[in-house]
């Protein structure tokens, strides 16, 4: 089955294994099918360094008017919580067009209606998943703490909760003896938060992948650790080509993340893919350990107490695939968090960046190629993809299945740009 030749056939491909790829591979072979997963370093993009969060609240999208009116600063500043790089500012033009057109107050709310649509159900679908997967172990629900230590930054967060209180997600305002009583390491100038009950997280995002190829391994799935250079549509399948020879595969999954754009326009789908960069800082003896995940309002990054230390993950850098990282992002992380928790120990830190597969409306596309029903096009998640594993397995299994979903995959479809 896996000679190196041209006749090599098998069922269904997925071509890329992170958090999204491995979630679809796995439903797909248990609900029967013969899976091979092609990718070089399963488990080691986005999907291993992420904050972990499972967020059902991520419904307020990150294309807003407000967001446009602070541009100008963020060219600036390249330590800013969200920025751009001016090296790569003339790629990012057209996608930041259809970025600023996402920000329309109807197209706001649209998105934020499809947003709610995937996500408020994600922690159940990952309970399902995980104890399936017989990974539940590195879940915890434990809910999300927004905290602010500037009213103004508070009263300028309220359009955002607003927004998600309207699609039905559950938050408490608290006070500071609140946060004082629940988070006793906090700094006393946080005074003021928000609290998401249902949040959850998963405490080693990198394990959770491992964990999810391993279940797969053990219902008959493959793993293939080679890059797809090409795809091509053939009467019968479609042919992988990799620097090993080619396979025929009669379907095929693309959940390639951020590197999804040359693979999708391939199948006939044109799609304004690019890439958020994310920075993390693992500290291994932070010396605490938090109750609840947190998200700093003024510096717009998630502290999680994970298996193997604290990790600050979060800001936003559009800066495209190529360009070095400014590890400086990650280093002032730190400075961010001793503010937040003074008794925080900072020794040893590690830090990582890795890309978020973003649309400009912020959100994924997942349907079958333009082209072809024999290939379903799962990427650009953005910011919550693990949030949004399983629910997408779900539609990509009964796409691929050809039944009726009991989503509404409209907004997701990979020619909404064309
Ligand atoms: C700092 C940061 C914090 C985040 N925090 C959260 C969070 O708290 N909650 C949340 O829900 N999401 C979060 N995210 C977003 C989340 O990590 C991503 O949306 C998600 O990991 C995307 O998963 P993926 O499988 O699409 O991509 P990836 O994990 O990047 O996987 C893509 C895979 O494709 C493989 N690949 C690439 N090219 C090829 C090829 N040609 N052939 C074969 N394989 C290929 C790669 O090796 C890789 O393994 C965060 C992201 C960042 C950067």
């Amino acid at each position: 089955m896996d000679s190196l030749n041209e006749q090599a056939r098998i069922e269904v491909a997925i071509i890329g294994g992170g958090v999204i790829g491995l979630a679809c591979a796995f439903y797909l072979a248990k609900n029967g099918h013969e899976v091979v997963i092609f990718d070089p370093a399963p488990g080691r993009g986005a999907s291993y360094g992420n904050a972990g969060g499972i967020t059902p609240g991520w419904v307020a999208p990150t294309a807003t008017m407000s967001t446009l009116r602070a541009l100008p600063r963020m060219l600036a500043d390249p330590l800013s919580p969200l920025v751009i790089r001016p090296a790569y500012l003339p790629r990012l033009a057209p996608w930041l067009w259809q970025f600023a057109l996402s920000a329309r107050a109807h197209r706001v709310e649209a998105i934020s209606k499809a947003l709610a649509s995937i996500a408020m159900s994600s922690v159940q679908a990952w309970e399902a998943l995980a104890e399936d997967a017989g990974v539940s172990h590195l879940i915890r629900q434990q809910g999300l703490l927004y905290v602010y230590a500037k009213s103004r930054t508070r009263t300028g967060a309220q359009p955002a909760h607003d927004l998600r209180r309207k699609r039905g997600v559950l938050l408490q305002d608290v006070d500071q003896a609140w946060l004082q009583k629940f988070v006793p390491t906090l700094a006393p100038e946080y005074r003021y938060g928000v609290f998401a009950p249902d949040a959850a997280h998963v405490v080693d995002p990198g394990a959770l992948c491992d964990g999810l190829l391993n279940a797969t391994e053990s219902l008959g799935g493959r793993l293939q650790r080679l890059a797809v250079t090409d795809v091509a549509l053939e009467p019968t399948g479609v042919r992988l080509h990799t620097a090993k020879g080619s396979w025929l595969a009669e379907r095929i999954v693309l959940a390639c993340g951020a590197h999804s754009k040359e693979l999708a326009a391939q199948l006939g789908a044109r799609v304004p893919l690019d890439v958020e960069r994310g920075y993390h800082a693992m500290l291994p003896t932070p010396g605490l350990e938090l109750p609840t995940q947190l998200l700093d309002g003024e510096g717009k990054y998630a502290l999680t107490s994970m298996r193997d230390g604290l990790r600050l993950a979060g800001t936003v850098e559009l800066g495209g695939l190529k360009l070095a990282p400014n590890y400086a992002r990650a280093q002032q992380l730190l400075t961010h968090a001793k503010r937040l928790l003074p008794d925080l120990d900072l020794r040893n830190p590690a830090y990582w960046m890795g890309f978020r597969p973003s649309l400009p409306d912020g959100l994924p596309v997942i349907g079958f190629a333009p082209d072809s029903k024999r290939a379903v096009l799962a990427f650009g998640h953005a910011h919550i993809g693990v949030t949004l594993a399983p629910v997408t397995a779900t539609i990509v299994a009964d796409l691929l299945a050809g039944r009726q979903s009991s989503f509404d995959i409209a907004p997701f479809s990979p020619s909404r740009y064309a």
